[in-house]
């Protein structure tokens, strides 16, 4: 009997042993109790109820409550997919998207792009069987253009509403719209259907609308939700005509805030010594650092990886991880592992992190509050990337995130009396931006009266107004402000700027679509050309083989085909995966950006899709630089400079005096008449992505593009 007891125990001990070296199975038990420990796992089921009650729902909470991966999987458990619905939840960053769908598939136990998969513009890791479906708030707007009823979806989350992007904005004016159209359509059916039950035969009419709209697919009334981190939520509840709102309560230890003597003349200088202060003397745990771009991450990276070399080597246990929305998604991931025992990791983050990605482990912040926005001007028509300060609600926002899991410190890197100075709330960005691509997104939607569209706060008139001038400039609208057939509805297709979409549509009547496409997709990366403070001069070098004359637009497309032409040498028949290593090698030895490069081939192929599906003419202009500056010309004119006496630009359009960007080719030749594509604004407005056209060029561009103008009024 003994024995046997024994024998029980013994093999008893050995399940419970395997289990414990199992890596695989420890981070399954691990994730479960970290889902259970989450403030949201307590209400899960009253929030499931809230939903069904209500069609429409407000969820407030503090990042890390576990809104965004909790709630469509507690949705899902309480059969919210049934018939084959999915779940919808759009974020304002693609980097969101990408890494919640991850860490959503992995909770779940699935494969990503099976039941948990995320869709955002180039890439789309969805299927058949997708249920739970995060993607930017962009692209759902692009689906809203193929079916107006969003009918595969059951619910839409609309999280991060609090960042209020333009994106959001129009989304959720929209979706208003898609929820009422589907109850009405169906309380239509059901009424129709009662009637049929009752008396067997129906009208006429109802018969239509039987036929039509009810029958195989009746939408059930759409579920829509509304998360937010901040705590704001009357705003939300008022547009949504008194909606009611739920608050989950955070975890929040408390956080001590420093800030400085005095202003900090150069704040990433301020940043690298912070870093080395609380390495060096603070208690163990991460710090989490904002930052305003992927230049300025870059260059923290290194001066912190440099400055670690000067200290002993004990003290050298520091980890950088670097994330923003170019970073691709595995080396955004690194930011979520847990640094070895006893190194710190210090994470170097855009404002993704306030919000949009809960990291965990965080103990220390420093912010020092500034950010990188979008700014319009409308009366200049002129949409440029300013760094400004934060609002008091981000900078909030920022020092929280040190107190999820234990109390914190936040560093303010300026002091104290300028918080006091900073605005309450950021503007929404629908406020500050150009409005041309939004515009023609709800016209192709139907929306033709956009200055009395339910938006949630107004853009101001004269921006709607200036941007519908540009649209008409491009040939998109018609003189009576409607979609242009074909241009119109082709740029609308597209998903790219509607400068960049009409620079495709021309490209094909000046027969240099291929030099157009390629161009388009490196213009829609950050930058491809990468230059190491410390190899300047080997940089610029290696730049020099791939430089044009012309321009940057044509060196751009030097690039592209060095790559392609690389790649058609050397990898006959290899793995795709020493294809990529062959590229990132070649990349490298040439000073190129290969995550920007990648990212570039899987736009280029995109839009290439896209523009041989529309019928456009693809073709090369060959050696005949002179047709494609041409077609630059007629492109970009509303982007044109002409030089100044004393060697600065004049912009045509705005009248405002610019400068040519040291990393442009044509930053010392200087030539007369430019073209440019981007307005950075640091201590000078600077532009780049510059090609240098003939004078006369912009005219003849000018004229044909008029000409076609002309031609299709005459037609229509
Ligand atoms: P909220 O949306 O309320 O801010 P989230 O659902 O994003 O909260 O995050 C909930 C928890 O899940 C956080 O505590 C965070 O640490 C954890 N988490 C989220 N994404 C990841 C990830 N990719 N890897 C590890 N942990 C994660
Ligand atoms: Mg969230």
């Amino acid at each position: 009997r003994n024995s046997t007891d024994n024998r029980h125990k013994l093999s008893a001990k050995f399940t419970i042993d395997d289990r414990k070296v199992d890596p695989a199975f420890s981070r399954k038990q691990k994730i479960a109790e970290h889902r259970k420990s989450l403030p949201i796992a307590s209400v899960e089921k009253r929030l499931a109820d809230e939903v069904r009650n209500n069609d429409t729902l407000i969820i407030v909470g503090e990042t890390g409550s576990g809104k965004t991966t909790q709630l469509p999987q507690f949705l899902f458990n309480a059969g919210f997919c049934r018939d084959g619905k999915t779940i919808g939840i759009t974020q304002p960053r693609r980097v969101a998207a990408v890494t919640v769908a991850k860490r959503v598939a992995e909770e779940c136990g699935v494969e990503l792009g099976q039941r948990v998969g995320y869709s955002i513009r180039f890439e789309d890791v969805t299927s058949g069987s997708t249920r739970i479906k995060y993607m930017t708030d962009g692209l759902l707007l692009r689906e809203a253009l193929l079916d107006p009823y969003l009918s595969r979806y059951s619910v839409i989350i609309v999280d991060e509403a609090h960042e209020r992007t333009v994106h959001t904005d129009v989304l959720l004016g929209l979706l208003k719209n898609v929820q009422k159209a589907r109850s009405k359509s169906f309380n239509d059916c059901l009424n129709i259907e009662k009637k049929k039950e009752n008396n067997g035969t129906l009208s006429d009419k109802d018969n239509g609308i039987f036929l039509k709209q009810c029958q195989g697919r009746k939408f059930p009334p759409l579920k829509l939700i509304i998360m937010s981190a901040s705590l704001d939520a009357r705003g939300f509840s008022e547009y949504f005509g008194g909606a009611r709102a739920v608050h989950i309560q955070g975890r929040q230890f408390p956080v001590d805030i420093f800030y400085t003597h005095h202003a900090e003349p150069d704040y990433v200088d301020a940043t690298l010594v912070t870093i080395l202060q609380i390495h060096l003397e603070e208690r163990p745990g991460d710090i989490l650092v904002f930052l305003t771009g992927q230049e300025e991450i870059e260059s923290v990276e290194r001066l912190v990886k440099e400055r670690l070399q000067q200290l002993p080597e004990g003290s050298r246990k520091l980890l950088t991880a670097p994330i923003f929305s170019a970073l691709p998604s595995e080396k955004q991931m690194r930011v979520f592992a847990a640094a070895p025992a006893g190194f710190r990791k210090v994470i170097l983050a855009t404002n993704i992190a306030e919000t949009s990605v809960t990291i965990p482990g965080i103990r220390y912040v420093i912010d020092p509050g500034f950010v990188k926005a979008r700014s319009y001007d409308p009366v200049k028509g002129m949409e440029s990337l300013i760094i400004v300060p934060t609002s008091k609600a981000q900078a909030l926002q920022r020092s929280g995130r040190a107190g999820r899991e234990g109390p914190g410190k936040c560093f303010r890197l300026y002091p104290e009396s300028e918080f006091e100075k900073l605005e309450d709330s950021t503007k929404p960005e629908i406020k500050r931006c150009n409005l041309a691509n939004v515009i023609l997104q709800l016209k192709a939607l139907g929306v033709n009266d956009i200055l009395g569209f339910d938006f949630m706060e107004k853009p101001s008139r004269a921006s709607i107004v200036k941007s519908l001038e540009q649209l008409f400039l491009l040939g998109a609208l018609t003189d009576e402000c409607k979609l242009s057939d074909p241009v119109g509805h082709q740029m609308a297709q597209l998903p790219l700027d509607p400068i960049y979409s009409r620079a495709l549509i021309l490209a094909s009547q000046f027969n240099c679509l291929e030099e157009m496409l390629i161009t388009v997709a490196m213009l829609s990366v950050e930058s491809i050309f990468y230059a190491p403070r410390e190899k300047l001069e080997e940089a610029r070098t290696a730049m020099k083989c791939f430089s044009c004359p012309e321009g940057d637009h044509l060196t751009l497309v030097n690039v592209y085909r060095a790559s392609n032409e690389f790649l058609e040498k050397r990898t006959v028949g290899l793995s795709k995966e020493k294809n990529e290593k062959i590229l990132r090698k070649w990349c490298k030895e040439n000073f190129i950006n290969s995550r920007s490069l990648r990212h570039a081939r899987d736009v280029h192929s995109q839009i290439r899709g896209n523009v041989e599906q529309m019928g456009l003419r693809l073709a090369s202009c060959g050696d005949d630089m002179l047709q494609f500056c041409r077609c630059l010309a007629a492109s970009f004119f509303l982007n044109a400079a002409l030089k100044q006496p004393e060697g600065t630009y004049r912009a045509l359009a705005s009248g405002q005096v610019v400068h040519i960007h040291p990393s442009s080719v044509l930053f010392q030749a200087k030539p007369e008449c430019i073209v440019f594509n981007e307005l950075v604004q640091t201590n000078h407005k600077y532009i780049r992505n510059i090609t240098k056209i003939d004078y006369l060029c912009l005219w003849v561009g000018l004229i044909d593009f008029r000409f076609t103008l002309g031609e299709k009024r005459i037609e229509n």
